[in-house]
């Protein structure tokens, strides 16, 4: 018999907190449920914290508390509320914590399972677009292990030869170029926020559809491509896949290209980073190479999608200007999902603060912490005043 890996799971409610309870339940041999989080949505947690039989369910926002306490009361789940409750569920000891909070509000909670050395399945890649250089610093400190959770930087992950690791010419970064890829521009003006949430081959939560749109996201994955592997800036390449099959590729110096392909499932990255260096039955749908037929790729287009230009600025220049960038793209989509203002106003936005504000040199997580609170307020007042 082998012993069970106990695993806290950050962001239960959400797509990817989704299929990683799907994993779970059918691993359940192979996984214990310590801790379960979420921001607003009481019965999903609860149902969630419920059916994997965790030790511990926290709701983020301190309002829903009693509502929580009401839907675990006959259980012996404990239950908690607020930031620092996260950050307290994240101190648990649980062998694996799936870090999968949307946006720079899952930090501190991945900070804090960073610090009691765990092994972390990233999703949350805007913790290391904000603060990438101060936590992989956290990382080897505390000698935790950061395993990938996106896909593009999963599949980098599992075709890097560690012997080989000096030997890289390039990283290919692959992007489905989202909903908007052959628009032309003028039209682009008009998208509404249902037409930006129908990524054509992903389900996902809202702020990451709508990053895929503006390829935002693809711009925080080069950052974040950036702080994972030991490449230059310029070694990081994205090329635009519309069949989203091949997930990444790494290239080196004899010429050699090794990528990884799947069917676009979060379910194989999550079970990935649950399972290695070992490998668990996942039943995601097979590819099918002659019904696929085809494989594309072609260049990204920076001056429809200025939020490249903008990600790839933001990782030059460093220091604090990749958190503006984060802030400033949080608050703009936030807008934007609420009628606010427009799709292309969303770029326009982050440009403006990031021109606005520029970069200082990046020296703690306290800095990170105040400058994202900042931002947020002068992207909110920029947006306002417009
Ligand atoms: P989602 O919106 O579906 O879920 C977000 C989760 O975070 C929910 O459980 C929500 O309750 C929680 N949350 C939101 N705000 C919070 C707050 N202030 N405090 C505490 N909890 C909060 O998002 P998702 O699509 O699952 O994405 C999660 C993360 O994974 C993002 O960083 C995203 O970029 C990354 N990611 C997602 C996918 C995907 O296919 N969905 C793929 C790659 C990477
Ligand atoms: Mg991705």
């Amino acid at each position: 018999m082998t012993l069970k890996k106990s695993v806290s799971v950050f962001g239960v409610t959400g797509s990817i907190g989704a299929s990683t309870v799907d994993i779970l339940k059918s691993h359940a041999d192979k996984y214990s449920l310590e801790a379960v989080t979420a921001h607003r949505n009481v019965k999903a947690l609860a149902k969630a914290a419920i059916e994997l039989d965790a030790k511990c369910a926290v709701i983020g926002d301190p309002d829903y508390y009693q509502e929580l306490c009401d839907a675990l009361s006959d259980t012996a789940i404990e239950v908690a509320a607020g930031e620092n409750a996260l950050v307290e569920a994240a101190q648990r000891p649980s062998d694996i914590v799936i870090a999968a909070i949307v946006g720079a509000a899952g930090l501190k909670p991945t900070l804090a399972a960073i610090r009691r050395g765990a092994r972390v399945g990233l999703a949350n890649k805007e913790t290391l677009v904000c603060a990438g250089a101060l936590m992989t610093a956290e990382i080897a400190k505390h000698g935790a292990t950061l395993i990938p959770v996106d896909s593009e930087h999963s599949a980098i992950f599992q075709v890097l030869e560690e012997r080989a690791e000096n030997r890289i010419d390039r990283i290919l970064l692959t992007a489905s170029g989202g909903p908007f890829r052959e628009w032309a521009l003028k039209d682009m003006k008009t998208v509404t926020r249902a037409q930006a949430l129908a990524h054509p081959n992903w389900e996902m939560g809202a702020k990451i559809s709508i990053d895929s749109a503006t390829m935002m996201n693809k711009g925080l994955e080069l950052i974040e491509a950036w702080h994972l592997f030991p490449v230059a800036e310029k070694q990081i390449e994205i090329v635009v896949h519309p069949q989203s099959v091949v997930h990444s590729m790494v290239e080196y110096s004899d010429g050699s290209v090794l990528a990884q392909l799947g069917s676009p499932d979060m379910r194989t990255p999550i079970a990935y980073a649950l399972s290695w260096p070992d490998r668990i039955k996942v039943d995601a749908p097979r590819l099918d190479f002659a019904t696929i037929g085809g494989l594309n790729f072609e260049a990204p287009d920076t001056h429809r999608f200025p939020a490249l230009r903008l990600a790839r600025q933001a990782l030059q220049e460093g220091g604090t200007l990749p958190t503006v960038l984060n802030a400033a793209n949080e608050i703009a989509v936030e807008a934007f999902l609420e009628d606010r203002i427009g799709f292309l106003d969303i770029a326009h936005t982050v440009e403006k603060v990031m021109t606005r504000l520029g970069s200082d040199a990046l020296t703690s997580l306290e800095q990170v912490f105040e400058t994202d609170a900042m931002v947020r307020r002068e992207t909110s007042a920029c947006l306002a005043s417009a």
